[in-house]
């Protein structure tokens, strides 16, 4: 099996596998016998691990089940933790890149809170947030804020304007969420120095295990916790740790933390990029004009349906993501590339090959001729 969808999950890496292993036989991190303080000392080094790879301090940092639940936690718990303060959220700005754990939560809370409005960021033809339209949005309409954006889209691989944005939220006095879960182990991550109050990050897309996750808020920033319960996690995050998932965690942010393998997954990526231009000199790269992160290639060969090629990949043993979303057996354009103003006959053909840790030079051999062979079989078709 050739695996080139590492943004959807990157699998275990050797690191985590060695920290799964150690991790199955400790006891629950709240007890004082030693079993307990095992499980304590891998829960508190892979906050270490976290904290360092985010450039956040360990004390910021709480687990969560993914990302999804932190998304959720931050966005929840930002709006009730300012409940009781004078600066009441009013207004919640998310952009229209952001993953659906994120949209969703933002509408739920919307329908649900009373004097809370939502909008929606717009986003460029290249795949950034349009930061021109948060500066206008931030300006227009009474209250604070809450602008919620990602840091790399996970779609495109597409690089987020960050300081711009960060100066924006800034100027306006808002809260700032920024789910840098496809920036991990692509970009350095600086939750300091970007001035964020949350952020977000999960396990699995670096090499952990699925099922864990993190969220970093800043000192003083409002929150008030989803799930309360038995206080741990600093009160921030209830229920039994999950040692296995963080454990395995703590070992892929170690792994990535250098930003070490990157360079061979680009020049994997760029091969590829270039192959797909001379083969199919009509091929569209969305976001290729941006900066990028190094392992993703998001493209439609013009008259082909990621629809019928993924399958198609699938019978030669190649995993990759189509770029369309399936929902109730429908298949709708990425909200991505619709955003980014990508005609629906065009993204209906988007198709996501992400590289990583396991990737090779044979595999973009291995998926070329699998395209190549899908491609003219679709030509064939549609001459007939
Ligand atoms: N945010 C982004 C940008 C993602 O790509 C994903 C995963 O697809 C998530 C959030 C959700 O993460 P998790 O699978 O840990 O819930």
């Amino acid at each position: 099996m050739i695996y080139l969808d590492h943004n959807a999950t990157s699998p275990l890496r050797p690191e985590a596998g060695q920290a799964l292993a150690s991790a199955l036989s400790v006891g629950n991190a709240s007890s004082v016998h030693a079993s307990g303080r095992s499980a304590r000392r891998l829960i508190e080094e892979s906050r270490d691990a976290v904290a360092s790879l985010a450039g956040a301090e360990a004390t910021n940092v709480a687990f969560t089940s993914g990302a999804t639940e932190a998304n959720a936690s931050a966005l929840w718990g930002a709006v009730h933790g300012a409940l009781d303060q004078e600066a009441r959220l009013t207004r919640l700005f998310v952009s229209g890149l952001e993953h659906p754990s994120m949209r969703a939560t933002a509408e739920a809370i919307a329908a649900r809170v009373a004097g809370i409005r939502l909008a929606t960021i717009p986003v460029l033809h290249d795949g950034q947030i349009d930061v021109e339209a948060l500066r206008v949005l931030l300006r227009e309409g009474k209250g604070r804020a809450l602008v919620a954006t990602m840091a790399v889209n996970n779609e495109t691989g597409v690089v987020q304007p960050l300081e711009a944005i960060g100066k924006r939220v800034n100027d306006a006095g808002a809260l700032w969420l920024v789910d840098a879960v496809q920036a991990a182990g692509k970009i350095a991550i600086d939750f300091a120095a970007w001035g964020a109050d949350y952020l977000t990050l999960s396990a699995h897309k670096i090499g952990g295990l699925a099922g864990s996750g993190a969220l970093i808020v800043k000192d003083g920033a409002p929150f008030a916790p989803m799930i309360a319960g038995g206080g741990q996690e600093r009160a921030r995050r209830a229920g039994t740790e999950n040692v296995v998932g963080i454990a395995t965690f703590g070992a892929a942010a170690r792994a990535v933390a250098g930003l070490g393998d990157i360079a061979r997954q680009s020049a994997l990526r760029d091969r590829f990029e270039r192959e797909l231009s001379r083969r199919w000199p009509g091929v569209a790269i969305f976001g290729k004009a941006s900066p990028r992160i190094g392992n993703t290639s998001n493209f439609a060969i013009p008259g082909t349906t990621a629809e019928t090629a993924i399958p198609a990949l699938d019978l030669d043993g190649i995993c990759a993501s189509s770029g369309a979303a399936c929902s109730s057996g429908k298949v709708r354009a990425s909200h991505v590339l619709t955003a980014m103003g990508v005609a629906d006959a065009l993204a209906a053909g988007a198709m996501r090959f992400s590289f990583g840790w396991s990737s090779q030079e044979s595999d973009v051999d291995a998926a070329l001729a699998s395209l190549e062979k899908f491609v003219s079989r679709a030509i064939a078709r549609t001459a007939a």
